[in-house]
This record gives C-alpha cells, sequence and structure tokens, in this order.
C-alpha cells in the first residue's frame, strides 16, 4: 500500500512539473532490460504531440509494451505514432500490440526493415523454427523464439506508414522532433530523435551497453552516426539498452568505442575486450560490467574480425 501511494504521489508531481514546463513536456522514460534469462528490449522514450503520444520503440516482451499502454492510459491520450530506430525486434516487437490498441498510429521507420524481412529476420525465424523441434532447446528460450517469430509473421506490423529516408522534423508539443537518419550503423539505416527543448537525443542502439551490439553493425558509419549526436548541444542522451547518460559520459562512451574499432582491428581480441571493459566500465551496472568483456569480445571475433560476417555490411 505505501508503495502504491508514493507511486501516485511521483506521478503527480510530475503531472505538476510538465504543467509548470508548460510548453515543451520532458519526455516518459520507460527503461529496457538486458537480463541474463531472457532476449533484451530495447528502451522506449514516449513524447506529447498535439494529436496524441509519440513512442520511440516498442520493446519486444508483451509486459514491456504494456508499460507504454498503461502510460498513456494514465495521461488520457490516444498513441498517435510510434517512430523504430531501427528493425531489431527487441525495438519493433511491439509495434503489433500498440497497433491493434490503436488502429490510427502511424509508424515512422527507415526502409531498412524491408531487406531485414527477406535476410536477417526471415534467417532468424527459420533458425527459430528449427530450434523449437530441436529437444536439446531450453524451455526457457523458446517463449522468446514464438514472440519472434510472430512478429515476423505480421511484417505489416513492423513496417512504416511513413518512411524517413533524409531528415525530417516530427511536431511535438512545444517544439519539432529531429528524425535524423544514420548511413549503416547499427543497421543499414537508423533513425535517431533530437529534442530542442530538453537537448536530449534518444539513439536506439547506436549507444548500448555492456558493449556495441555489431550483429548487424558497420563501425564505419556506427562512428560517423556517434560524430554526429556529439555534434549536437546534447545534454541527455538515452541509449537503446543502459541508463540514460550526461554529455561527459557520452563523451567517454564514443571514446571507448573508438578505442574498440581501432582496438580490434590489429590486437589480441582479449586485450581489446578488456580495454573496452575499462574505457566504458564507469557507465556500467555491476551486471553490465560482469558481461562486459565476453559481449565486447564476441562481436569482435565473430563480426569485427571475420570477413564472412554477412551481416556486418557496410554497403
Ligand atoms: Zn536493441
Amino acid at each position: 500500500m505505501a508503495r502504491r501511494i508514493l507511486f501516485l504521489t511521483i506521478s503527480l508531481i510530475a503531472l505538476g512539473a510538465c504543467a509548470k514546463s508548460g510548453d515543451a513536456p520532458p519526455p516518459h522514460y520507460i527503461a529496457g532490460a538486458v537480463p541474463g534469462d531472457r532476449a533484451p528490449d530495447g528502451a522506449s522514450v514516449i513524447f506529447e504531440a498535439e494529436d496524441g503520444l509519440i513512442v520511440i520503440d516498442t520493446g519486444r516482451h508483451p509486459d514491456h509494451q504494456q508499460k507504454i499502454l498503461d502510460y498513456a492510459k494514465m495521461r488520457g491520450a490516444p498513441i498517435a505514432a510510434i517512430v523504430n530506430t531501427h528493425w531489431h525486434l527487441d525495438h519493433t516487437g511491439g509495434n503489433a500490440e500498440l497497433r491493434a490498441a490503436y488502429p490510427g498510429l502511424k509508424v515512422y521507420a527507415t526502409g531498412a526493415v524491408g531487406a531485414a524481412l527477406e535476410g536477417f529476420l526471415a534467417r532468424g525465424r527459420a533458425m527459430n523454427a528449427e530450434a523449437l523441434d530441436d529437444p536439446e532447446t531450453p524451455e526457457s528460450q523458446k517463449a522468446d523464439m514464438r514472440l519472434d517469430m510472430e512478429a515476423v509473421d505480421h511484417p505489416q506490423a513492423l513496417r512504416p506508414d511513413i518512411t524517413v529516408s533524409e531528415r525530417m522534423s516530427l511536431p511535438a508539443k512545444g517544439r519539432a522532433l529531429e528524425l535524423n537518419v544514420t548511413d549503416h550503423a547499427a543497421t543499414a539505416a537508423d533513425i535517431w530523435v533530437w529534442d530542442p527543448a530538453t537537448k536530449t537525443a534518444v539513439v536506439g542502439d547506436l549507444v548500448t551497453l555492456p558493449a556495441p551490439f555489431f550483429d548487424t553493425g558497420c563501425a564505419e558509419g556506427w562512428a560517423k552516426a556517434l560524430n554526429d549526436i556529439a555534434a549536437k548541444p546534447v545534454e541527455r542522451v538515452i541509449p537503446g539498452h543502459g541508463a540514460p547518460m550526461d554529455a561527459k559520459a557520452f563523451t567517454t562512451y564514443r571514446q571507448a568505442f573508438e578505442n574498440l574499432i581501432a582496438c580490434a582491428s590489429d590486437q589480441g581480441s582479449n586485450d581489446c575486450a578488456e580495454r573496452w571493459a575499462r574505457d566504458a566500465g564507469g557507465l556500467m551496472s555491476e551486471a553490465e560490467k560482469a558481461s562486459a568483456v565476453p559481449y565486447a569480445q564476441y562481436y569482435i571475433d565473430h563480426i569485427l574480425r571475420n570477413p564472412k560476417a554477412v551481416w556486418a555490411l557496410c554497403e
């Protein structure tokens, strides 16, 4: 009961703060997760617009989507738009649920999901189908496999209504959000969102902890995207995975990223992974620190140094 009262109190304070800040209410943050025992959810960030809420990324699991739907209900506003930073299912898996609840909403995303549905996501679906038939597959992983197959089986929920192919602005209360498009960074084309009112960059998987997730990434384009973000007068960066950062922490991340790429080109993968963990360790929770070296080493060996890494495409 005490907890519930505390929650209500905080909510009322937050509402009061929004009302006072007037024209440009600050965004609402819903943390994602990278738990060890199931697939991750990306963070969601929610802005208010005149015609309803703008939801950046929709997570993978139903419990994450429920937090978004609960927030919309609490604000008494419909969800008018989704912006997908990129097509990975931990950021788009909830599109179908949100579309079902608010059939009028519009999805803003790049066209990269089209090729992904033919390639990476189709291959992933086939691998999941095979794994579900394999008696060796742990029961704990099967629910996530079914969830991802379900998402890929409804490609219309993942495809954009409005394809974002170059920088555009999206009206929100008190400001226009800037949707920026990258060229071969975490995917073939990602979106990162700049909110000039609160000097916040919502960057999807261009910033992730415990390590950059290179599964579909291109190191050069990615480094350029981080430079473009740094060119803004940024005060807060909201990563796809990991806690929100101030400008100083983002500079630390960017330097650690550059060191990782440079190191991976000619030094031992374990040394480079340990250097990454030292460089970026101050940004991580204890749990993130514990998995930073194995994550970084995996990506160095399997993607950055693997000429046959079919997904590490830079063109
Ligand atoms: Zn992600």
